[in-house]
């Protein structure tokens, strides 16, 4: 099929761009659907079928973000949104207990057999910064370990050498983060059991907890190496300190349990967000039932939220999660793998150095010749090429993550025609790459 070309410009996002730079802060209300790292004007969309979102210019792409992992179904599943308007029909917020929530935590407790106990919050940021809060209600203890490049959301205590926008913007701490919210969090670096060892010896009894992806996607897809995360949990139960696994990102995406059904190691708490809210603000944390009876009103660590549990949002996660069967799995596993073969013969073709990686149907392509082990690999990568790379693939109508540092995302419903389109826009997009100057 002939590559599908688009005029470049796109006046009516510019005038919407231009509305939204006055009356918000940079235009966006996340920085990372901002251009800022490729250049140019994010697109506006108006709306979103399956693999396919179209802007405001009346553009169609095929979405390779799929709103940064949720919409693992593609947009607009007849059944999610059939669910979702039932839940409307009904009223969008009670205030009270209501049925959605337990068969939503029911839901994941089936499926992610770590979680004995699950309390559903409304974002991913809200979900591990509560799971911090019980790790140091529930050990006494201060001192929380995170790596650099990893995301869990903007935390406070959390945003130290972040991955996601932090990365994609170079941003090295960020202001309004005081020196005492920060001062507990001690950063290491990604995959490296010894400085994990070093940081417990020298921290004896004040380390309340370990937080990691579980498999990170916010510095670009970087995979634990083999036997790094139990390696975390066991330092962790040596130590009396909690291991946290978030997988906000890979939750319910990598497979049916997340990365929890690819490596098997057992978190002491975990962190949920994104697939589990089919497109909605609904999030989780969850994990061993006696940490968990810690939190109010079972026991004295506080946490709340007017909309937590909302019953729309709850009706469109149970909705996605039951459609999210094996053979689903199998089919984003599928497309994933498609997608990743037709990337990198397209770029060595055009003789361009890269490193594809990937984690389940996650993946990125670092535009760098060595692995990618840590946030440092991830920074050593001739990130320019991924821009030119971008626009490329942009203005043939393929909407890539604008950012050299994050996942790819595909879903159920990208079939053979939306991989066609991909690989026609490939050939272009990996001459651009190579011919890019810093
Ligand atoms: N944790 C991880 C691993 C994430 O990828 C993200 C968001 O990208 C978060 C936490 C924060 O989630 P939210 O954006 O819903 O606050």
């Amino acid at each position: 099929m002939d590559s599908v070309s688009f005029p470049y410009d796109a006046p009516v996002s510019q005038t919407l761009f231009d509305r939204a730079s006055l009356v918000t802060p940079g235009g966006v209300n996340s920085p990372v659907r901002a251009f800022r790292a490729v250049g140019g004007t994010p697109r506006f969309m108006v709306s979103g079928t399956g693999p396919y979102l179209t802007d405001a210019d009346g553009r169609e792409y095929v979405d390779l973000v799929c709103s940064w992992g949720p919409m693992i179904l593609g947009h607009a599943h007849p059944e999610v949104t059939a669910a979702v308007q039932e839940a409307v029909a009904r009223g969008t917020s009670f205030g009270t207990p209501g049925e959605g929530e337990v068969a939503l935590a029911e839901e994941i407790v089936a499926r992610v057999a770590p979680v004995e106990q699950v309390r559903l919050v409304s974002s991913g940021t809200e979900a591990t910064m509560s799971a911090i809060r019980l790790a140091r209600g529930f050990t006494g203890r201060a001192k929380v370990i995170k790596f650099a490049g990893c995301y869990h959301g903007h935390v406070d205590a959390l945003l130290a050498a972040a991955g996601s926008g932090v990365a994609t913007f170079g941003l090295p701490d960020t202001p309004g983060v005081t020196g005492a919210q920060a001062g507990d969090t001690i950063v290491l670096p990604y995959n490296d059991e010894d400085a994990v060892r070093a940081a417990f010896r020298a921290h004896p009894g004040e380390i309340a907890c370990v937080i990691t992806e579980a498999s990170p996607g916010n510095m670009g897809v970087v995979p634990p190496l083999p036997g790094f995360n139990q390696s975390l949990k066991d330092v962790c139960a040596e130590n009396g300190a909690l291991y946290i696994s978030d997988e906000v990102m890979t939750g319910f995406r990598t497979s049916k349990a997340g990365w929890f059904g690819v490596d098997g190691v057992v978190p002491d708490l975990m962190t949920f967000g994104k697939v589990m809210g089919g497109g909605f603000p609904a999030a989780a944390f969850g994990g061993r039932a006696d940490v968990m009876g810690h939190l109010a009103p079972a026991g004295p660590v506080y946490q709340a939220g007017t909309l937590s549990g909302n019953p729309v949002a709850t009706a469109a996660g149970l909705a996605q999660l039951r459609l999210l069967d094996d053979a689903a799995y199998e089919k984003v596993d599928a497309v994933s793998a498609a997608v990743r073969g037709l990337v990198t013969d397209a770029l060595a073709k055009e003789g361009v150095a890269h490193r594809l990686q990937s984690a389940s149907n996650m993946f990125s392509v670092f535009f760098t010749d060595g692995e990618v082990r840590d946030y440092e690999d991830a920074k050593r990568q001739e990130a320019f090429r991924f821009n030119a790379f971008f626009h490329s693939m942009l203005s043939q109508g393929v909407y890539l993550p604008p950012s050299a540092f994050e996942s790819w995302f595909v879903s159920t419903a990208h079939d053979d025609a939306a991989v066609e389109r991909i690989a026609a826009a490939l050939p272009a997009a990996a001459r651009a790459a190579a011919e890019a100057t810093a």
